[in-house]
C-alpha cells in the first residue's frame, strides 16, 4: 500500500463543516462571524507517550483526545483537525483499528479530519485541532483572582497509577488495573464542560502533566497563589489511587505519599482545573450538570504567590510533588 492509497483508504472522508478537506495543498475553513478560532497541537511519540505495542484503537482515540482536551480548556467547540503521521510500516491490521479509534472520537465531537501528512519513520502522531469560541469568551489561564474558588473536574490519579503498574513499579488488583488503564489509554476530554464554563470560570487549564504543575501555570499567568485542602477535597477527586483491599482494608490510602503523588502530580488525567468567584457557585454546579461532568471544589485562590497544601486540621502538608517535564533533569 502506497502513501496516497493509505491516505485515501484510512484518512479521507467528505467534509461537512470545512470548505475543503483532504486532497489539495491546503484545507479551507470558514470562521463564523463573531467567533475566534482556537488552535492547538499535541504530539505523541512512541516510547515516550505510549508503549509502542499499545492497542492501536486506543491510540487513535488518545491522539485526538489529548488535543480535544486543549480545546476544552479554552471553552472552544471542536471543528476540525489535521493528522501528521510517521509510521514504521503501513500495516492494515494496525491502521484499521487506529483509524477506527480516531474516527469514533472525532464523530462523537463533530470534529472532522481536513488534512495532514504521512511519512515513513519512527511511530509518531501529531494532531492539530481547530475549534471556535465566541470572541472574548475563551477561557484563559490568566484570569484567576484572589478569593476565587478552585475546582477540578472528574477524578485524578488513575492514569499514573496504571502507568506505574504497567512499568512494574507496583502491583494492582486486576479490577483496579483494568479501570485505571482505561483512564490512561482512553482519556475523556471535557469538551462539554469547557463550553459550559464560558462566562462562568475566571481561568481554566487542562491537566496533562499533573494537577499541581498545570495549576501552577494558572497561578503564574494570573499572578496569584492557591491553597488546596488535601484531606477532604483531594479524597473526593482520587479515584483508583485509593482502593479498598479484598478484606475491606485500605490498601492504598490518600495519606500515602504514592497516592498523593498520583493525584496531585500524576499526569495524563485530561481533566480541567479552573477557578470561579464564590458568587458563581450555582453557575458552576449548573455547568457541571449541563455537561454531566462531576466537579469538586478543592481550595481557593490567594493573593500570596505560591501553592500551599493543608490537611483537615489546617496544618501544612509537605512533599515534593514534581509534575512531568520532558526536559527536567
Ligand atoms: P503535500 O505534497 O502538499 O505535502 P501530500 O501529498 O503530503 O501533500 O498529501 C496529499 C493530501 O493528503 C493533502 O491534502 C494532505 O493534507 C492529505 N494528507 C496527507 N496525510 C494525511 C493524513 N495522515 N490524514 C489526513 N490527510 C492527509
Ligand atoms: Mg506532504
Amino acid at each position: 500500500m502506497g502513501e496516497f492509497e493509505l491516505i485515501q483508504r484510512y484518512f479521507t472522508r467528505p467534509v461537512r463543516k470545512a470548505v475543503l478537506g483532504v486532497g489539495d495543498d491546503c484545507a479551507l475553513l470558514q470562521p463564523r462571524a463573531g467567533m475566534h478560532m482556537a488552535i492547538s497541537t499535541d504530539m505523541l511519540v512512541a516510547g515516550r507517550h505510549f508503549f509502542a505495542d499499545v492497542d492501536p484503537h486506543a491510540l487513535g482515540h488518545k491522539a485526538l483526545a489529548v488535543n480535544l482536551s486543549d480545546l476544552a480548556a479554552c471553552g472552544a467547540r471542536p471543528l476540525a483537525f489535521t493528522l501528521a503521521l510517521s509510521l514504521p510500516q503501513a500495516i492494515d491490521a494496525w491502521l484499521a483499528p487506529f483509524a477506527q479509534g480516531l474516527w469514533a472520537l472525532a464523530d462523537a465531537h463533530g470534529c472532522e479530519l481536513i488534512g495532514g501528512d504521512t511519512t515513513q519513520g519512527p511511530l509518531n502522531i501529531c494532531i492539530t485541532v481547530f475549534g471556535e469560541v465566541p470572541a472574548g469568551q475563551a477561557l484563559l489561564r490568566s484570569g484567576a483572582q484572589p478569593g476565587d474558588d478552585l475546582y477540578v473536574s472528574g477524578t485524578l490519579g488513575d492514569a499514573r497509577l496504571a502507568l506505574e503498574a504497567l512499568q512494574g513499579h507496583l502491583q494492582l488488583p486486576e479490577a483496579v488495573l483494568a479501570s485505571a488503564r482505561q483512564r490512561l489509554e482512553r482519556p475523556t476530554p471535557r469538551v462539554a464542560l469547557g463550553q459550559a464554563l464560558q462566562g462562568v470560570a475566571s481561568a481554566c487549564a487542562d491537566i496533562s502533566d499533573g494537577l499541581l504543575g498545570d495549576l501552577g501555570h494558572i497561578l503564574q499567568r494570573s499572578g496569584v497563589g492557591a491553597t488546596i485542602d488535601t484531606e477532604n477535597a483531594i479524597t473526593l477527586i482520587a479515584a483508583c489511587a485509593c482502593w479498598t483491599g479484598a478484606n475491606g482494608s485500605f490498601e492504598h490510602t490518600i495519606g500515602s505519599p504514592r497516592a498523593l503523588q498520583c493525584v496531585l502530580a500524576g499526569g495524563d488525567d485530561y481533566e480541567l482545573v479552573f477557578t470561579a468567584p464564590p458568587a458563581r457557585r450555582a453557575a458552576v454546579q449548573a455547568a457541571a450538570r449541563a455537561s454531566a461532568t462531576p466537579v469538586t471544589r478543592i481550595g481557593q485562590i490567594d493573593a500570596t504567590p505560591g501553592l500551599r497544601l493543608r490537611d483537615a486540621q489546617g496544618r501544612p502538608v509537605d512533599g515534593n510533588f514534581a509534575s512531568f517535564d520532558h526536559f527536567a533533569r
